[in-house]
């Protein structure tokens, strides 16, 4: 890390396929907010280099990469956005979003990551996700989610290790969100959410 201060972050959570990436992106868009996908990250790697191929072969199966990588790889993409001032750790808060995705991960990342606020976005409808899922393969072209078997692997992995991750972090720090309204609808909960953290955030801008 760039600096020795914790960045204070807002964490986007939930099941694949619920809209975190697309609520990620709107909300890095507002001034104030900026927003980092870990799998966007593993999916900007050169797949021929050998740490491409190390990832490609866990997110390719639906199985999540290692933590010591995982990190090793968010890190260096967390510190060359704030040497580019595109991520302002002063004026922004850092939108998280897939991580941490176990439990190992958010005391690995606590050193660098001052969680203000969660936003679990849910959705009891798997069958509606796994169709949402169905639908991005097409248009993000990803092989992730192409395939039935990867895709509810995906979903044990979240059940079994990532849902763990929301009793690390005290109830009145988590907003839950529901996924199944219009993506407008799903904004202005989350942004009824974080406007209270962000005028924090502002005040004690030091
Ligand atoms: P989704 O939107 O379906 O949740 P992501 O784009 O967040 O998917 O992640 C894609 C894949 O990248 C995951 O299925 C997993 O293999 C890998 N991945 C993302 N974040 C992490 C993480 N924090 N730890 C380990 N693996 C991760």
């Amino acid at each position: 890390m760039t600096e020795n201060k914790r960045f204070r972050s807002i964490l986007l959570f939930g099941p694949p396929g619920v809209g975190k990436g697309t609520q990620g992106k709107i909300l890095g868009s507002v001034p104030g907010f900026f927003h980092l996908s870990v799998g966007d990250v593993f999916r900007s790697i050169d797949i021929g280099s050998p740490e491409g191929k190390e990832v490609c072969a866990f997110t390719s199966q639906g199985k999540l990469v290692p933590d010591e990588l995982t990190i090793r790889i968010w890190k260096k993409a967390l510190d060359a956005y704030v040497a580019l001032s595109w991520f302002k750790p002063r004026e922004d808060l850092l939108v998280l979003d897939g991580i941490p995705r176990n439990v190992a991960q958010t005391s690995l990342i606590n050193d660098n990551i001052d969680i203000r606020h969660v936003v679990h976005i849910s959705c009891s409808d798997e069958e509606d996700m796994i169709h949402r899922l169905r639908r991005r393969a097409i248009r993000e072209n990803r092989a992730d989610d192409a395939n039935e078997e990867v895709i509810r692997r995906r979903f044990d992995i979240y059940r079994e290790q990532s849902k763990p991750v929301l009793d690390c972090y005290p109830p009145e720090l988590i907003s839950h969100v529901e996924a199944s309204g219009s993506p407008a609808e799903v904004l202005s909960a989350i942004l009824k959410a974080l406007i209270p953290i962000q005028n924090e955030h502002f005040k004690n801008e030091d």
